[in-house]
């Protein structure tokens, strides 16, 4: 499907720099053989592709378009009653696809963006935040100390009990122990539904805001099969690369609420810029809005479906196999295997794997005793290769030859 489109790339590329465009070919040769099972990536349709590499790149239009509910109004440029239309209309799309009347905010560059963005549409620096562990499953954006937010914010953390689920009697145990300004939640390797409404019931108990980060899962909810955040979230925030299959990107959403005597859809506006950005990348909106309209569609319903049904296949042949999967199953499009036992690291089989032509990621597990560079699993998702047409018997077969390298791996090992 993507083979015309990367061609004619390829030969533009070619021509100016035959260095750059060599190795994009190369780069995505190894997308299109590999069987690519990381579970953050996904491949986008040729139309969001396009609207990323189309003239939109060129524009200038710091602000926000002209007529905007929040009163963040206007451009710093001429030239933008085009670009206007393009992220009013990504605004209105997103709401659909959500169907919710939350503001949404299309601009944020990643997922790391639209978080910092949130953070100080709804906290003071030295607020606390109570947010679930990076080695139990969160991301480097909800509190770790080597990142902007475990910096600004004092972190608390609450994690998951003995069989790998997010303890909801510990959230509110710790909840009612730190008084967070701000309970988050939300992950990058945990393959149970999250219980918003439990969530957002301990966070008005506690008196906290309520923030949701639904980067993994986001396409999931979209395509129905996993509950919404929106009405229990104050905020909400995502990536439009995973699971949503667009282009890279953050967005936000906002409850219609007050925060400190100001509306929180204004705080979030100003929060993006001026505050953490300058000038919007029209062309990835374009892209968004795309990806958006396709999200509406009922063949995206079809592959969220698909997504989750195919995850469940991967894990049923490593459980029939033996292994052990933390939680010992998964409801969405990942797993995290568990290695614990074996004599090797999740980066020797990450390593092996990428020789094989198998693409997946190292990953710490709960009660990790190995560092973090070396882990004691890795995490396998779904969402790329059931856009490529995997069916379940293809995941099957993809778990038997990484059974085989751990096989192999386990014989080089059982003496070291
Ligand atoms: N939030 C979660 C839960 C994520 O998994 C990620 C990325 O992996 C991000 C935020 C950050 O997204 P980005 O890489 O676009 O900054």
């Amino acid at each position: 499907m993507y083979d015309e489109y990367n061609r004619a790339n390829y030969e533009l590329i070619q021509k100016t720099s035959p260095i750059v465009g060599g190795l994009i070919q190369k780069e995505f040769e190894r997308q299109s053989n590999n069987i690519e099972l990381i579970a953050s990536e996904n491949y986008c349709s040729e139309a969001v592709l396009a609207a990323c590499g189309s003239c939109l790149s060129w524009k200038y239009a710091e602000g926000y378009p002209s007529g905007r509910p929040t009163g963040n109004n206007g451009r710093y440029y001429g030239g933008c009653e085009i670009v206007d239309q393009i992220e009013q209309y990504c605004c209105e799309v997103w709401q659909k696809v959500f169907d919710t009347d939350y503001h949404v905010n299309v601009q944020p560059h990643s997922g790391s963006q639209a978080n910092f963005a949130a953070y100080k549409a709804l906290l003071n620096v030295g607020d606390t935040i109570l947010s679930f562990d990076l080695d139990h499953g969160g991301h480097l954006t909800h509190g770790s100390s080597v990142n902007f937010s475990g910096n600004l914010y004092h972190m608390e953390f609450y994690d998951v009990n003995e069989e790998g689920y997010i303890d909801m009697e510990s959230v509110r145990k710790k909840a009612l122990e730190c008084h967070p300004k701000l309970i988050l939640t939300g992950a990058s390797a945990y393959s149970r539904i999250i219980d918003f409404k439990a969530f957002s019931e301990i966070a008005k108990e506690v008196g906290a805001y309520f923030m949701v980060d639904m980067a993994h899962i986001a396409g999931l909810v979209a395509g129905g099969v996993h509950p919404s955040p929106f009405g229990y979230a104050d905020i909400v925030t995502t990536t439009t690369h995973k699971t949503l299959r667009g282009p890279r990107g953050g967005l936000i959403f906002a409850k219609p609420i007050e925060v400190d005597g100001k509306p929180l859809h204004k705080r979030v506006d100003s929060a993006v810029f001026p505050y953490a950005q300058g000038g919007p990348l029209e062309h990835i909106i374009a892209a968004k809005a795309v990806c958006a309209e396709e999200a509406l569609r009922p063949e995206f319903k079809d592959y969220a479906k698909k997504v989750v049904e195919n995850c469940a296949a991967l894990c049923d042949e490593f459980l029939k196999l033996g292994y052990k999967v933390v939680t010992g199953g998964t409801d969405n499009h990942l797993i995290l295997l568990d290695l614990s036992d074996e004599p090797f690291s999740g980066k020797v089989l990450q390593e092996r794997c990428d020789e094989r032509g198998i693409t997946l990621n190292k990953n710490c597990v709960p009660n990790e005793k190995r560092s973090p560079m070396q882990t004691s699993g890795v995490r396998i998702g779904t969402a790329a290769m059931t856009t490529r047409g995997y069916e379940a018997d293809d995941f099957r077969a993809a778990v038997r030859k990484i059974d085989a390298i751990i096989k192999e791996l386990r014989e080089e090992y059982k003496d070291k």
